[in-house]
This record gives structure tokens, C-alpha cells and sequence, in this order.
């Protein structure tokens, strides 16, 4: 069986994040890069599979510019066969629609039985890449996923949704994605480090896939406003004076905070 996991490198969420004021895109050489959490459960996933079950071959992909290698490289460390990077100056600020199209390419191209992925990335948060990519390879999807079981031929596992959990399955092939109610990724070892260093690491550009991206064109982009964050004032102490209570009360009225 072959699972491809997508992998997503995110500026790291424990740092300082920036936007670009100009653009409103994420300005990512601002902070420290490191694999999505949520894709590193996903490739956990994928792993535990392929560690009870010998003939599973688990392949990464990100779609990522050039300096993303490391992240990747962690993946492959992480103990994934060989990885794909689809790198390509024409997918800086790639909107979600793109960004499917050229991930599903890169699947397809690939070769899978199983696609994993996260249900959510920490930056774009847009949650709805998984179903576009099933789409697009025209294959069932099973998304939010608190719960996993693969067989030769279905997937099937327990999705959260507002008003409960419901039990899916699918035949293969198909996509899945996974929350983060699935058990934290392993640590990649020392040998896991070393070996990655010899694992294939395909890079492949929009012309490998066969997509034409116009520069030109700009992508489906929702702009509100976008601003400095403000600085931090010196906030206001409350002593107790017997109107405590009062005066925070007031403090949480006047700043909407009630
Ligand atoms: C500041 C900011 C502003 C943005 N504004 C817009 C906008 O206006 N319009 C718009 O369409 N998009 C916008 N995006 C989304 C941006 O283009 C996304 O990074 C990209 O389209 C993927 O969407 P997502 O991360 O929200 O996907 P999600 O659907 O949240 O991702 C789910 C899963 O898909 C997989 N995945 C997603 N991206 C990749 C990848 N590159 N490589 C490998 N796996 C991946 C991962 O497994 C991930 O966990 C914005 C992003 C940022 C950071």
C-alpha cells in the first residue's frame, strides 16, 4: 500500500508571527519554520501503519519554497520512504484553489492508495484542502478523523462533528484528513537522521506536473484590513477599596470585554 501525507511548513506557533502590511501574506522568513504539527500527526498516522504492516510505502509531500528542504528532510527522519517538494517561484502567495491543483497533481503523479493530511494548518486555516484534493482526484474523502483503522481496501474511523461523532469508512483509494485528537508524531533518532540524509527527496517544479499558473493573475485573495499590532499599554490597576467588583465590571464594559 502506498500513503502519501502532506505535510505543511508553518511559521512555528510558539514564536512571534508577522503579516506582511502590504500584501497581508505571512511574511515566513520572519519566524522559525518548522513542520505543522498537525501534518507530523498525520504522518504519525502513517508510520504506525506502515510499522504493522510490512509493504507499506509512506511518502511525503509539501508544496513549499526551496528553503522548506529542512522541514522535509525532518519527515524523512521521521522515518517516511522518500519525500516530494514541489517548488516553484509562480506559487509564492498560492490562494487554496492553487494550491489543491497543484497538490492533487503531485498525488496523482506520485501514485497513492491512501492520501493523509491535517484538517486544518495553523496559518491559512483554510480547512477545506483535503476535500479539494479529493475532489479533484475524484476519490471519496473521510475528513476529521479522531480515529483511524486501514485495511487493504477501506479506510474507516470516528469524525467529530458539532453534534456528536459519526462512524465513516471508504473504499480505497481515498483521502482522509485527521484532527489532533490522533497521538503526537514520534522524534526522528540519530539513525533516522542519518538515514534520511540518503532517502530520495524528488523536487518538482509546475512543468513536471503540467500546470500553468499565470503570475499574472492574481489569486483569490480576501483582504480585510491589515495593521501593526499595537503596542502594549501600561493597563490599570484596581486596588480593592471595597468597589473591586465594580470597577472591573466597569473596565470589562467600557472595553467591550463583557
Ligand atoms: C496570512 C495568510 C493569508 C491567506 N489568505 C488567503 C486568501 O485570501 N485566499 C486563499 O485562498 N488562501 C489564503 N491563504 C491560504 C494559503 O494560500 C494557504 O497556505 C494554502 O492555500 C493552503 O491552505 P491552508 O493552509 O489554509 O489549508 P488547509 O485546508 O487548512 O490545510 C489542511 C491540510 O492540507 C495540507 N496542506 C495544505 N497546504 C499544504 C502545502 N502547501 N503542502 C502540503 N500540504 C498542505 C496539510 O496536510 C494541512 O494540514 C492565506 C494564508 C496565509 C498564511
Amino acid at each position: 500500500m502506498k500513503i502519501v501525507v502532506l505535510v505543511k511548513e508553518v511559521p512555528d506557533t510558539y514564536g512571534d508571527r508577522k503579516l506582511d502590511l502590504e500584501t497581508g501574506l505571512a511574511q515566513r522568513a520572519a519566524s522559525e519554520r518548522v513542520i505543522d504539527e498537525i501534518g507530523e500527526r498525520a504522518l504519525e498516522v502513517a508510520l504506525s501503519h506502515a510499522d504493522a504492516n510490512a509493504g507499506t510505502e509512506v511518502v511525503v509531500l509539501s508544496m513549499a519554497p526551496e528553503e522548506a528542504q529542512a522541514s522535509v528532510r525532518k519527515a524523512l527522519a521521521m522515518g517516511a520512504a522518500s519525500a516530494v517538494q514541489v517548488v516553484d517561484p509562480a506559487l509564492a502567495g498560492a490562494d487554496l484553489g492553487v494550491t489543491a491543483k497543484v497538490l492533487a497533481a503531485a498525488v496523482q503523479r506520485a501514485g497513492f492508495d491512501l492520501v493523509i493530511t491535517g484538517n486544518l494548518s495553523t496559518d491559512g486555516s483554510g480547512g477545506v484542502i483535503p476535500a479539494m484534493i479529493a475532489e479533484r482526484l475524484g476519490v471519496p474523502q473521510a475528513t476529521a478523523l479522531s480515529a483511524v483503522t486501514i485495511t487493504d481496501t477501506t479506510v474507516s474511523g470516528t469524525r467529530a462533528t458539532d453534534a456528536g461523532t459519526a462512524q465513516v469508512s471508504a473504499p480505497l483509494p481515498a483521502v482522509i484528513s485527521i484532527t489532533e485528537a490522533l497521538p503526537d508524531a514520534r522524534f526522528p533518532n540519530f539513525k533516522g537522521i542519518m538515514a534520511a540524509k540518503k532517502k530520495p527527496l524528488e523536487v518538482v517544479t509546475l512543468a513536471d506536473l503540467g500546470i500553468d499558473v499565470d503570475p499574472a493573475s492574481a489569486p483569490q485573495t480576501i483582504l480585510t484590513a491589515v495593521g501593526a499590532k499595537p503596542p502594549r499599554g501600561a493597563g490599570v490597576k484596581i486596588t480593592d477599596e471595597g468597589d473591586a467588583g465594580e470597577q472591573l465590571a466597569a473596565f470589562l464594559i467600557e472595553n467591550r470585554l463583557a
